[in-house]
């Protein structure tokens, strides 16, 4: 997902500067800021979060393939 919440409960975007752990909107659950590399460039990253290992099982916003 490319949106959370972070400990103040203000949405925050995945980013660089985006809080390293949030929270789900969906279900409350823990999730952990990702950026994942998409070209040579080392800075050039796509950020996104993804919930941490046992959170939000049944949770809409997780993916169906991770
Ligand atoms: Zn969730």
């Amino acid at each position: 997902m490319n949106d959370a919440l972070d400990r103040h409960q203000n949405p925050v975007k995945a980013g660089p500067d985006a809080p390293q752990v949030a929270k789900c909107p969906a279900c409350g659950g823990i999730v952990e800021l990702r950026g994942r590399r998409v070209g040579r460039n080392p800075d050039q990253k796509t950020w996104y979060y993804r919930h941490r290992r046992g959170e939000g099982p049944r949770c809409p916003r997780r993916p169906t393939r991770w």
